[in-house]
């Protein structure tokens, strides 16, 4: 049962390929042989990644895990332009991470609500009519599409919420959140129930509200003995203050002091960031105390962690507003919810340049060919410096700048490669 709720998928993601440019010539009535008028090849539809907020698990990448967005269609004659291949939108929950699948770096952080390009789409060929020089009147090439990028990316959802509610199944977190807001959490008297986050928005006054998150419970048979798992501890990783619910009545023969310590060491072995996060100990259930003892021994364990210790009936509507004052006031001097630096930096594919290339020189322009030109030309982003200095690099290893200045290149040569235009400069 547990496993319905789906917080991390793998997935495959394709941009769509550039069209091919055209070969085709101009013909008219009274003119012979007319130019070349091949148009390009319309770009690949790109792959982008949207935060959608009514979605709250990754529950849909289950079922679907390739994604390609459309080609773009050959150019035409008449320089008519291909078609533009159509982008592929993917929605994900806000507090997404896209991680690369190999080296599991974070890509993007899903936290915000800008659409995030993960695969350019490539980029169309051009049709033979950008190919016509003084001597090259009629030319028969135009440009192959270039294929899109693709990657296989984990997503792993990392909620954004300020503070998330922790504590043993049945203690009473899914109804504490559905009484401070309007989230509507199952709530029952078995173990196990809150099978997906639930986030709720706490309303406190005057505009001051924060994100609560009631997360997928602790393993089924966690009270049985089985172990708590803490997989679901992911959830509150970027929580600012976590709000430790306790049934402070022991209602189901429970200890509450054995229960905080045990969710409290289990906070430590999953993560010792997340077990320094400030807490505040709701003591629930204080409308079955039968006694004042387990709730007295609790509020020691607490105020030895450093912990204020609320007493609060969630059912009963009794302190809960307190809490939620108490809550925001913490909130107010912590440090805003974390937000992941993208670590993943793309790395140059290996491009294997040992042909030779061909170089010809016609009225001053120094055309650079070759097969494995088109494919770092690919690759390069010229806008990037260190990927340009990437393409100098291959260029020069592959002995491409020596042969140009034994053929007597001069400093302001033009050089043309795959249909772009440099100018040499040694
Ligand atoms: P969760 O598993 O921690 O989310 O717990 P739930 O919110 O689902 O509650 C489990 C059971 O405890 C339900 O039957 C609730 O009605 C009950 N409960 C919750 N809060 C209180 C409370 O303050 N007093 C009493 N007596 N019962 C409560
Ligand atoms: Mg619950």
């Amino acid at each position: 049962m547990a496993s319905s709720f789906i917080d991390k998928a793998r997935i495959s993601v394709r941009a769509g390929s550039g069209g091919n440019g055209a070969i085709a010539f101009h013909r008219e009535k009274y003119v012979a042989a007319g130019g070349p008028d091949g148009g390009d090849g319309g770009r690949g539809g790109s792959i982008i990644v949207q935060v959608d907020d009514h979605m709250s698990t990754l529950m849909d990448f289950r079922y679907k895990r390739k994604y390609a967005a459309g080609n773009g269609c050959d150019g035409q004659g008449k320089r008519k332009t291909g078609k533009d291949g159509e982008d592929l939108t993917i929605r994900v929950p806000r507090g997404t991470l896209i991680r690369d699948a190999e080296t599991n770096e974070i890509i993007q952080d899903m936290s915000g609500s800008e659409p995030f390009v993960l695969c350019r789409g490539g980029r169309g060929g051009w049709g033979n009519s950008h190919f016509a020089t003084p001597t090259r009147q009629v030319p028969r090439f135009a440009k192959a599409g270039l294929p899109g990028e693709s990657h296989d990316v984990v997503l792993e959802l990392k909620l954004l919420a300020d503070v998330g509610l922790i504590g043993f199944p049945n203690v009473g977190k899914s109804t504490l959140l559905s009484v401070v807001s309007k989230a509507q959490p199952k709530i029952a008297n078995y173990h196990f129930t809150t099978l997906f986050p639930n986030l709720g928005v706490v309303w406190v006054e005057d505009g001051v509200s924060f994100v609560m998150a009631d997360i997928p419970g602790i393993i089924e048979g966690a009270s049985e003995g089985a172990g708590l798992g803490h997989d679901f501890l992911r959830h509150i990783d970027r929580c600012r203050l976590l709000v430790h619910v306790v049934d402070a009545s022991g209602s189901e023969g429970r200890d509450p002091a054995a229960d905080f310590d045990a969710i409290n060491e289990e906070l430590k072995h999953y993560s010792p960031s997340l077990a320094q996060r400030p807490q505040i100990v709701a003591a629930n259930k204080t409308d079955i105390l039968d006694g004042p003892g387990k709730l007295e021994t609790l509020r020691v364990r607490a105020e030895e962690m450093g912990y204020p210790l609320m007493e609060i009936s969630a059912a009963a509507h009794k302190g809960t507003q307190e809490l939620v004052k108490r809550i925001a006031q913490r909130l107010s001097a912590l440090p805003p919810v974390t937000v992941y630096e993208p670590e993943y930096v793309p790395r140059p594919p290996a491009v294997d340049s040992s042909a030779p290339l061909d170089i010809q020189h016609e009225d001053g322009v120094w055309f650079v060919e070759g097969p494995w030109l088109q494919r770092l030309m690919a690759n390069v982003n010229f806008a990037d410096y260190e990927s340009r200095m990437w393409f100098d690099r291959t260029l020069r290893e592959a002995g491409v700048f020596e042969r140009l200045e034994s053929m007597g290149i001069q400093d302001g040569d033009t050089v043309s490669m795959d249909g772009f235009e440099f100018e040499y400069q040694r």
